[in-house]
């Protein structure tokens, strides 16, 4: 009985993890793995520490070698063999030996494409000129590594604030290099709500870093022989002797439009649930697909590791004849940044917001230290938690501190692919000793702050519609924290003293309370609710207002 033969276009994480899963699941099939590099199973999230010199040795970046493939899995690599056509009739593919120009055609009854995304280069004048650099494989951090030494560099700009932009950013100043980040967008890491990033953003200046923000790139030009100039659209300049193009990454579609898969509106490949294309052999995984978005019900790309890997080893599963299928995504992503980590799931509120969902939506904001505060070092965490006020369903999440941000953020996730509420998140049962966490961990937390306000027990106000109405706006703080600074027209009652001032309290009017986090506060606004008065609770107290 002759074998059946698997071909894999793209050998990193989608291609490389179907590859071995085909293997684990069968020994009768014929597998072989086509990139267009020179290697195959590395580790490309590793790439920007690898510039920065954390990761001090190539070799470290590769996870598997084609003699691996070979000896472990009987799997065929072949590196500099770029896939250039599909027959889908005649069920072939052309490949190009790029070492030796020769080209040839091999045949197929399943292939699976993982091509990847490659870096946006737009057409901007001088962009190809040597020191423009974008990340992407191993020869591409090399280049750059090597350009830092031979230049003896000490500026770089990194245009485009996502997070490669942020680990890369990150590296070069590990390298002793002054970086400027020119970001088209108002913000950095403009996935996430500006209050959030403004920690990160805080930090990158306290560490020299030039933001632009709201800016873009117009033109590079040289100027001497190791020197850059960038032109800035609203007129500026910036020197520079490297530059890093960090501006976002789009499917690579070309070979699966050329041979007349169906794409979707986002550029990716469309797949179903299965990782099948409209084409009953040829499945397609990773970042060039389009996937479905489980909280927004939309088709999107999701150029992240995790999704590429699950689905390189779903349609494994599928073309072995399990009935596997991928759930979807919800964006759950980390990125350290310096001292500081962000992470987030779920849509952003002005993604939600974009999309005409918000109506729906309410939001806390919860600044807890991230273990308990009577063990040394603890550190807080600006949480953010968006719930659907009809059902209390958990929507998104968005956290930044210097420690225990990403397992909070990987707990809500998990919580939102079980469909959990905040009442879920409120009774959740989670590991606690006190240099871990605390016995009301914040997710617990994030959960009882939203679980009070599904139950009707505080109404909440935000600072962006708080100081428009003539509510009171009533700081009960501590005099000295008043004093260090408060909302412009606050009035200060310290929250021992709320019941002993209830006849000096208007009942005409309603009553904003704030502290410094929104714990004292929403204690303020209990007491005062329970006698009468027209009370809400501002989320996140001055603490969140300071990060407007
Ligand atoms: P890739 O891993 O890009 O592999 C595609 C391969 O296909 C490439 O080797 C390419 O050369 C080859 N190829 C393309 N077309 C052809 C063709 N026609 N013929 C032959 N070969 C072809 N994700 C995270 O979740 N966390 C991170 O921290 C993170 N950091 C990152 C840092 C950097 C610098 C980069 C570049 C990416 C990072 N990512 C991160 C994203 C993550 O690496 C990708 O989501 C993942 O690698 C996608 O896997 P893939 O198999 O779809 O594509």
């Amino acid at each position: 009985m002759t074998q059946r033969r698997i071909l894999i276009v793209g050998g990193v994480a989608g291609g490389a993890s179907c590859a071995a899963r085909l293997r684990r699941l069968s020994e009768d099939v014929e597998i072989v793995m086509f990139d267009r590099g020179s290697y195959v199973s590395f580790a490309n999230c590793g790439l920007p520490y690898y510039v920065g010199d954390v990761i001090k040795e190539e070799d470290n970046l590769i996870i598997a070698s084609p003699e691996l493939f070979r000896q472990r899995f009987n799997i065929e690599v072949r590196l500099h063999s770029e896939v250039a056509a599909i027959d889908r009739e005649g069920r072939s593919i052309e490949v190009r030996n790029l070492a030796s120009g020769e080209t040839y055609s091999e045949t197929y009854d399943e292939l699976v494409l993982s091509p990847g995304a490659k870096p946006i280069r737009p057409d901007i004048p001088g962009i190809d000129l040597p020191g423009i650099f974008s990340l992407r494989t191993i020869p591409d951090s090399r280049l750059l590594r090597k350009w830092i030494d031979a230049q003896n560099a000490t500026r770089a700009v990194v245009v485009g604030g996502g997070y490669i932009g942020m680990e890369i950013t990150e590296n070069l100043l590990h390298r002793d290099i002054e970086v400027t980040i020119v970001e088209r967008q108002s913000q950095l890491m403009p996935v996430v709500d500006a209050e959030i990033v403004t920690v990160v953003q805080d930090s990158l200046e306290e560490n020299g870093v030039d933001l632009y923000l709201d800016e873009t790139v117009t033109g590079f030009e040289l100027e001497g022989d190791r020197s850059f100039n960038l032109s800035l659209a609203s007129g500026g300049q910036v020197k520079s002797d490297l530059v890093v193009l960090c501006m976002g990454v789009q499917p690579e579609n070309a070979l699966a439009r050329q041979a007349g898969l169906d794409i979707g509106e986002s550029g990716g490949i469309s797949v179903n649930s299965q990782m099948a294309t409209n084409d009953p052999h040829i499945w397609a995984v990773g970042d060039a697909v389009e996937v479905h978005n489980v909280v927004t019900e939309q088709s999107t790309v999701m150029p992240l590791a995790g999704p590429a890997n699950r689905q390189g080893r779903l349609a494994a599963d599928v073309i072995t004849g399990r009935q596997s299928a991928f759930r979807g995504v919800q964006g759950t992503s980390v990125v350290g940044v310096l001292d500081q980590v962000l992470a987030f799931t779920g849509p952003s509120e002005k993604e939600l917001r974009r999309l005409g969902l918000w109506e729906q939506m309410e939001k806390v904001y919860l600044h807890p230290g991230h273990h308990a505060g009577y063990y040394p070092g603890s550190n807080p965490i600006t949480l953010k938690l968006i719930f659907n006020r009809q059902d209390g369903r958990v929507v998104g999440a968005q956290a930044v501190g210097k420690g225990g941000v990403d397992k909070r953020i990987d707990v809500i996730s998990m919580a939102m692919q079980m469909g959990a509420t905040v009442f879920d998140l409120e009774e959740a049962e989670l590991c606690y000793a006190p240099q871990f966490g605390s016995a009301k961990d914040p997710v617990n937390i994030a959960g009882m702050i939203a679980a009070n306000i599904m139950r009707g027990d505080v109404s909440v106000a935000h600072w962006e519609t708080a100081l428009d109405g003539d509510a009171l706006i009533l700081d009960v703080r501590d005099p000295e924290e008043y004093r260090g600074g408060h909302v412009e027209g606050a009035q200060n009652l310290p929250l021992d003293q709320v019941r002993d001032s209830l006849n000096d309290l208007p009942r005409d009017r309603e009553i904003l309370t704030y502290c410094y986090v929104g714990q004292r506060s929403y204690y303020a606004a209990r007491a005062l609710g329970h006698y009468g008065f027209k009370v809400r609770n501002i989320s996140g107290g001055f603490k969140t207002y300071a990060l407007r």
